[in-house]
């Protein structure tokens, strides 16, 4: 059993429930939009001159809408292990907003593992680790694996 602290590799984003972790977004406080990652200062809607955000937990399961390998490192914000290896990326549309979210698929799911339309959850993989920590981020894993 490990008694390395678990920390997320970016601050904010996801809570740390390690059963049922959530991202976490913002809901535009007048039209409803939501943001992922949180938007903050304006909403993107062009209909809408909202400029207040309630953070809330976003939907953990969802239905795939594309995949793909990503054989380069990330943009930032993105965090990518060190050292960096190709990785499985899915776009996620969350059961409940309809919204896409990408993330990394979890280690030993391939892209031949996928399918669009198929059901995912989210979960906590670690990243990276040093001696007295490990840093975590949110993952997609098919629901039947
Ligand atoms: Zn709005």
């Amino acid at each position: 059993m490990s008694t390395k602290k678990r920390e997320p590799a970016i601050e904010g984003w996801f809570t740390m429930d390690e059963d049922k972790p959530h991202l976490l977004g913002s809901k535009c406080c007048d039209c409803g939009t939501f943001y992922f990652p949180k938007q903050k200062n304006f909403c993107k809607n062009p209909a809408c001159e909202g400029e207040e955000f309630s953070e809330v937990k976003l939907s953990r399961t969802g239905k795939i809408w594309s995949f793909t390998n990503a054989c380069y490192k990330p943009p930032e914000p993105f965090v990518a292990a060190d050292p960096y290896v190709p990785y499985t990326i899915a776009a996620v549309e969350l059961e409940a907003e309809k919204m896409t979210v990408l993330g990394q698929v979890i280690t030993g799911v391939n892209v031949s593992d996928l399918k669009a339309g198929m059901e995912m959850e989210l979960v906590l993989e670690t990243l990276h680790e040093d001696d007295e920590t490990e840093k975590v981020t949110w993952k997609w894993k098919p629901v039947s694996a």
